[in-house]
């Protein structure tokens, strides 16, 4: 039977209801399938953490996570400790150090979930955003002057370099490819920020070159929000730089329904390191502790994770499942206009799974 080594981070806020609900799916899965198993080891690093040693994670914190064979995120971000710690304390830590240069964000308006756009029919929302996810606007580069002073000056700095591009466009044409329409949209401001995002669209015009059977077209970030909302049916796959599929991204969960459903892969394509898999909503302190979270983005992370394992039947089995459910339209959750508890979300999936009707 085939084994895998998973790393579980609840972290902060909801992270931890969703991670546990999640673990519980996955198990299952797991035992439908039969023929792979899964061996868990949970960490409980986070906030909590930094508040009682000073940092998110231990010194020894990337090494641990490194034998494993994928990592199953939770949140982090709590109001006691600033976000920028808390970001590039932990998520942000281990995408940088395990090249997880590639974040792919799926977004479907599953069938059953109304979604803001009146008359939008599942057909008409089904993309995936590919984003930049190591160093473009989010590099870390940059420096304050002048800390408290009238003439304090803060700087960040966006670095795009040729590697960087060159492989997260080529990751996102090779994904346009696999899909059925063949469809990628690069998303741009070239026209405000002229030598990055100017080099970031010369360096697309080599590459497409490659892929001959992909039909591409080039968008402003601007534009690009407002044809998502006017257009959907006309966008596939999309690659953005990291700050611009930060926000396209959260839009797009919006439109499929909620944040609370919208999953997404750090992925290293090459498999040197780890991939992690999260849902992409924070920690929702609002909602914490108060059994309500909506666990069916954990979910659709976790069947990326099966599928990123090359265990595509029963990743494939979760998504048909989540696919059930939603059609069958009881028991949602709130943000979903239900009144349905994760633990009655999570039974309702394990019922799903283990073949029992609902
Ligand atoms: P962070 O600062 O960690 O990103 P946040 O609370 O600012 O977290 P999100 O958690 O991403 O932001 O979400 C914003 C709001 O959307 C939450 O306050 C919550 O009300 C709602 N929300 C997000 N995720 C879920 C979910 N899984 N289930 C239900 N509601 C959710």
């Amino acid at each position: 039977m085939r084994n895998y080594r998973l790393a579980a981070i609840p972290g902060d806020g909801i992270g931890n209801e969703v991670i546990e609900a999640g673990l519980e799916v996955l198990k299952a899965v797991a035992t439908r399938d039969g023929a792979f198993s899964l061996e868990i080891e949970n960490f409980d690093w986070g906030t909590d953490h930094y508040i009682e040693h000073g940092a998110m994670m231990p010194d020894e914190g990337l090494e641990k996570l490194r034998p494993f064979d994928a990592i199953y995120f939770g949140s982090a971000g709590d109001p006691r400790v600033s976000d920028h710690i808390s970001l590039w304390g932990l998520r942000l830590a281990i995408c940088q150090s395990f090249d997880q240069y590639a974040n792919v964000r799926p977004s479907r308006l599953l069938p059953g979930i109304n979604g803001p756009l009146r008359d939008a029919a599942p057909e008409d929302l089904d993309w995936v955003i590919v984003r930049e996810n190591t160093e473009g606007e989010y590099s870390g580069a940059g420096g304050r002057v002048h800390r408290g002073h009238i003439a304090e000056v803060g700087m960040d700095v966006s670095v795009f370099t040729r590697t960087g591009v060159e492989r997260i466009q080529r990751f996102a044409l090779e994904l346009a490819r696999s899909r059925p329409r063949k469809l990628l949209t690069l998303v741009t401001k070239s026209n405000a920020q002229r030598h990055g995002m100017v080099m970031w669209d010369e360096i697309f015009e080599e590459v497409k070159a490659d892929y001959p059977e992909v039909e591409t077209d080039k968008m402003l970030v601007d534009a690009m929000t407002t044809r998502m909302v006017l257009d959907p049916r006309s966008i596939d796959t999309v690659v953005a730089t990291n700050l611009h599929a930060d926000v396209l991204s959260d839009l797009a969960a919006a439109l499929s329904g909620s944040m609370g459903i919208a999953p997404t892969g750090n992925i290293n394509p090459k498999g040197k390191y780890p991939s992690m898999f999260e849902p992409i909503h924070g920690s929702a302190f609002d909602i914490m502790g108060k059994g309500i979270a909506n666990p069916l983005g954990a979910f659709w992370s976790a069947s990326m994770l099966l599928e990123h394992l090359g265990e595509t039947a029963a990743a494939a089995v979760l998504m048909h499942t989540l696919e059930r459910y939603a059609a069958a339209g009881q028991s949602m959750p709130r943000d979903l206009g239900g009144e349905a508890t994760t633990r009655e979300v999570t039974d309702t999936i394990l019922q799903l799974i283990e073949g029992r009707n609902i």
